[in-house]
């Protein structure tokens, strides 16, 4: 079994392992290339559900967590840099 090696670092023509994989994409990502996300268990929610309501972990890449932001937060980032 092979490690999956970091999509972005292959871009940059490094070899760095992957600690995880795109939730959405499904490329491998390294620490310095994903989005670590903490969803609240919304989907699930009610009255009595409180032990289904614990936060889900959602590994994205950069891409596609910038691909997902909304718009004005993607321009305010831009005008602060
Ligand atoms: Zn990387
Ligand atoms: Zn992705």
């Amino acid at each position: 079994m092979s490690l999956m090696k970091c999509f972005d670092c292959a871009w940059a023509e490094e070899v760095v392992d992957a600690v995880g994989v795109c939730h959405h994409c499904g490329v491998g990502v390294c620490l310095r290339h994903c989005h670590v996300a903490l969803e609240p268990g919304h989907r699930l929610a009610g009255v009595g559900q409180s032990t289904l309501a614990r936060p889900a972990r959602e590994l994205t890449c950069l891409t596609c967590h910038f691909a997902m932001a909304p718009v004005q937060q993607a321009e305010a980032k831009r005008s602060v840099h």
